[in-house]
């Protein structure tokens, strides 16, 4: 053992409480070149940054993709700055070593799973806030600040930081910037992309990069914040950001809630609402199996014969006029039922209640949670198909999301973890992706292709598209080092 650590991370098979798919590899002892290689590349980092102790590493392999096989990491480096960093890349390069980058591993498509042989790479000890500019209106945070702590630090000085996944008590900004993360205020504020001024980020070879600028508008160059944003780890380790902050908003949003008979009428409301010009400040959607869930996972008094609620949110000038836009539009849609909130405990209430929804599926037993996007005005006749499919299926499919970026996670529930169920919960997710290509969607809309969509990304990709995703990988990273065989 060259290194070990007091505090354990929660393995896998702990952390809801039932058992994982069975990893493909088998935990291979190290040989005496890969420990003397492991010792040269120890000599290289601070001190207590590379963990080899296999009941530690075993709390690095997997992110929550439940189907997703993970190999067995030969370290797991947890970098104390920058400089751990370009020294990994810089051994695993020469070494053709596999290097799979992890932030807090909330990931739901495989991407920070480990691969066989590979050192995982932790940014989770970067967790400095450096800066938080009220004039200027940036914070510059390194990439394990867990997202939530950002949108506290910038609250506190009357700021905001919009990108809120649903995981933002857990996951890391690296973790967000990686995949391009959504969230519920996304559908008015954007999504992480539209939140980056500037990166470091060290590249295969260990060579640091800086993208970007603090100038609001910048046209210099590529534009590789893009390039880099959302590229899952495999075309360079993010290490810090420059992330445009928002005033606070000067009142509280204003909040509703709409039950409806029928995930139909629900959809016909999106759409109405979106055709109606009003940019809602959130607008998510959860269906009847999802509010069980969430009821028997926590009491929250959400009505359990609803067929969909949806809730939505209007903020700033016109917030009054807005909501009442889109209450209309739900009435005319056939809600049973239109609530506003009347102060901010309810309204704060709701919004938990969403929030909750994914973590209160995924703890019913194994999922594979879906992702799809649809344009605007095809939100209908996307829950239609993902009915279509639980029928065709014959499996349960638990769905939520954020309906006003028409971006849908239809969570397919496993009857239980034979091959044959895996394989049939599989094809049912092909099939959400077929329906959403159908509709001129794609088959993630925030969660990344990671391992789980790899073989449906070619459907969405065209031949000269994906060559050009070759020719920036091979260009960046001609060893394959970095994530090799996640993304596409
Ligand atoms: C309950 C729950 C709710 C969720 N809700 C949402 C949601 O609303 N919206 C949404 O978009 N996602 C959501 N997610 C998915 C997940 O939280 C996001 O994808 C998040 O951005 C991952 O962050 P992480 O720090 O956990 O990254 P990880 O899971 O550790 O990594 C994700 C990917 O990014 C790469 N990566 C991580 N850090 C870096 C880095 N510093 N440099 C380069 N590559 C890196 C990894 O290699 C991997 O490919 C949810 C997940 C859960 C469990």
């Amino acid at each position: 053992m060259l290194v070990s650590r007091d505090e354990k991370p929660t393995p896998f098979t702990d952390r809801r409480g039932f058992a994982a798919v069975t990893p493909t590899t088998s935990p291979a002892g190290q040989t005496a070149t890969d420990l003397d290689d492991l010792a040269q590349l120890q000599e290289r980092l601070s001190p207590g940054a590379l963990v080899i102790d296999a009941d530690v590493v075993e709390g690095y392999r997997r992110d929550w993709a439940d189907l997703v096989a993970a190999g067995t990491p030969r370290g797991v480096v947890r970098a104390s700055g920058v400089a751990d960093v370009s020294a990994t890349l810089a051994w695993a390069n020469e070494r053709a070593v596999p290097v799979v980058p992890r932030g807090a591993g909330t990931g739901l498509s495989g991407g920070a799973n480990a691969i066989d042989g590979c050192i995982v790479l932790s940014l989770e000890r970067l967790t400095a806030i450096r800066e938080i500019d009220t004039q200027r209106q940036f914070a510059v945070v390194e990439a394990g600040v867990i997202n939530a702590d950002l949108g506290r630090a910038a609250a506190a000085q009357r700021m905001f930081y919009p990108p809120d996944p649903g995981s933002f008590e857990i996951c890391t900004i690296g973790g967000n910037l990686a995949t391009n993360a959504g969230g519920m205020r996304c559908v008015k504020y954007g999504v992480t992309r539209d939140s980056v001024l500037a990166m470091e980020i060290v590249l295969a070879d260990g060579t640091v990069l800086t993208t970007g600028s603090a100038a609001k508008k910048n046209v210099a160059g590529y534009d590789l914040n893009s390039l880099f944003v959302g590229s899952e780890g495999t075309l360079g380790v993010i290490t810090s950001a420059t992330l445009r902050l928002r005033p606070a908003p000067l009142h509280p949003p204003l909040t509703f809630v709409a039950s409806f008979r029928s995930l139909n009428d629900i959809g016909h409301a999106v759409d109405g609402i979106q055709a109606s010009g009003v940019v809602p400040s959130l607008l998510e959607l959860i269906d009847q199996r999802t509010i069980n869930a969430i009821e028997d996972y926590r009491a929250m008094d959400l009505d359990r014969s609803s067929a969909a609620l949806l809730i939505g949110q209007a903020d700033g000038a016109a917030a009054e006029r807005d909501l009442t836009e889109m209450t209309k539009r739900c009435e005319q849609s056939g809600a049973d039922f239109v609530l506003r909130a009347t102060d901010a405990e309810e309204s704060d209430m709701l919004l938990e209640a969403r929030r909750l929804a994914g973590t209160a599926v995924m703890a019913t037993g194994p999922t594979v949670i879906e992702d799809v996007g649809v344009p605007p005005g095809q939100l209908a006749r996307m829950l239609e198909g993902i009915e279509e499919v639980g029928r065709d299926s014959g499996l349960r499919i638990a769905t939520t999301g954020h309906a006003g970026d028409g971006n849908l996670h239809p969570i397919l529930l496993l009857p239980d973890l034979t091959q044959e169920s895996i394989d049939r919960t599989l094809r049912a997710g092909e099939q959400l992706c077929h329906r959403a290509l159908a509709l001129g969607g794609t088959i993630t809309g925030e969660h990344g292709v990671g391992v789980l969509k790899r073989d449906w990304l070619r459907q969405q990709l065209d031949p000269v598209a994906l060559r050009v995703h070759h020719a920036i990988k091979t260009s960046l990273d001609p060893a394959n080092i970095l994530n090799p065989g996640r993304a596409f």
